[in-house]
């Protein structure tokens, strides 16, 4: 079965169709710059990557750009959008309404709409993304594979935040935690290829890309996560704070005289690594090489990151009296060896030694930590989309 995974960004929309059978990826790329101007990037299996820059004012034709050249009679990879058989779109959030995969209907568009609130940015791009399918290719089913799915096997204690309970009551205010696709494929890839036990393991993930988070997986389920009721809790991001006191937010509004949502847009965008880094950059390849030429601020952005990573690393196997296994993944994870070492050097106490040679390794599933390590530190590369794959021909074939 060919399958289209539509992940819809703010400003972005990242495709890929995959043959569900071979779980081979047939072409994938993005839309870039929505909303600006556009900009598409196409690229065909074993082909060439194409540039094309076009108007995209809204993701409804950054989609119709993306299936215009999936049948380019030169360079697309289906003769017609007939072959594509379902769509696979990752959705941020539900609310509490919506929590897991689930065949978009009304009732499913409903609740994503009504979760706007909480996901600001993703949720109408998500929203958008899929009426453009249902319109550009009516009759197929469309899937939503939720963000927030993995965390809702959170025990209450790791849920609930100590603020009165009508607000639980009444908005569902509960950790959600993000990046769900990816945790638990990571998760379920790490204890493959650790030959663990699935229902006897202890597992942490550390998700670190422009968004970042950690999970705490215990019995292949997860027990606990870095972020919260929206993707701004938890580590220090490329442009998010992650934690902070709450106080901080009525003192700076009170004395920049901005309200709370110019605020929030701040902790979302003008904060994490960028701050720290004094705006220099989120993208930890500059502040790598700012940090080596001796950029004090890009040193600190890394450093800091690397603490909190590290400090969460702590604090899960505190949660699970013990861990077995360690993973970084995500773009940060995967490449930045600088990163997995700073955070590895806190963690001597669990017995975790490093191979300082395979450490330069990147974008591949390797160990990481030596053969007399206590723990096992791997690195493992995500694939959100061949789990959305997965996931959303489980859904079409039990219909
Ligand atoms: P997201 O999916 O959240 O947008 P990714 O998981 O793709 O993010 O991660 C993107 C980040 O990964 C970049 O901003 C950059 O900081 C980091 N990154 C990518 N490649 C490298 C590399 N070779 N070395 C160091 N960091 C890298």
């Amino acid at each position: 079965m060919k399958v289209l995974i539509v992940n819809c960004g703010s400003s972005s929309l990242k495709y890929q169709i995959i043959n569900s059978d071979t779980e081979q990826v047939e072409a994938k790329g993005l839309c870039e710059r929505i909303g600006i101007d556009g900009r598409l990037v196409y690229q065909p299996a074993g082909g060439e990557k194409e540039i094309t820059e076009a108007a995209m004012p809204t993701h409804s034709e950054a989609i119709r750009m993306v299936l215009d050249a999936l049948v380019n009679p030169k360079t697309g990879v289906l003769k017609s959008l007939d072959e594509v058989e379902a769509i696979g779109h990752r959705v941020l959030h539900g609310g509490a309404r919506l929590t897991d995969s689930a065949l978009v209907n009304e009732d499913v568009m409903a609740a994503i709409e009504e979760a706007v609130d909480l996901g600001p940015l993703h949720n109408p791009a998500n929203l958008m993304g899929i009426r453009a399918c249902q319109k550009l290719m009516p009759g197929k089913p469309n899937v939503v594979v939720m963000d927030t799915s993995f965390g809702m096997t959170l025990p209450a204690k790791a849920y609930r935040y100590a603020i009165p309970t009508e607000y639980y009551e009444k908005y569902h205010i509960r950790r959600y935690g993000f990046h769900g696709t990816s945790h638990s494929f990571v998760s379920k890839e790490t204890i493959k290829y650790l030959h663990l036990d699935p229902d006897n393991s202890r597992v942490i993930v550390a998700h670190l890309g422009n968004g970042a988070s950690i999970t705490a997986v215990r019995n292949s389920k997860c027990v606990d996560t870095s972020m919260g009721v929206t993707p701004l809790e938890g580590l220090i991001m490329g442009t998010r704070s992650g934690d902070l006191d709450p106080a901080i937010l009525e003192y700076i509004c009170n004395h920049e005289h901005i309200t709370i949502s110019e605020m929030n847009t701040i902790l979302n965008k003008k904060s994490g690594v960028m701050a720290l880094s004094n705006n220099l950059s989120s993208d930890f390849r500059d502040l790598e090489e700012a940090m080596n030429n001796g950029n004090e601020a890009a040193g600190l952005a890394v450093e800091a990151f690397s603490y909190r990573v590290a400090k969460y690393i702590g604090a899960y196997t505190a949660a699970m009296n013990g861990v077995d296994a360690i993973t970084f993944t995500g773009g940060i994870g995967e490449n930045a060896g600088i990163v997995r070492e700073k955070v590895l050097s806190y963690l001597g106490y669990l017995g975790i030694r490093i191979d300082r040679e395979a450490n330069k390794k990147r974008g591949e599933t390797f160990v990481l930590s030596t053969d007399d390590s206590k723990v096992k530190v791997i690195v493992l590369p995500t694939n959100e989309e061949l789990a959305i794959c997965r996931e959303t021909v489980r859904l079409v074939k039990a219909e």
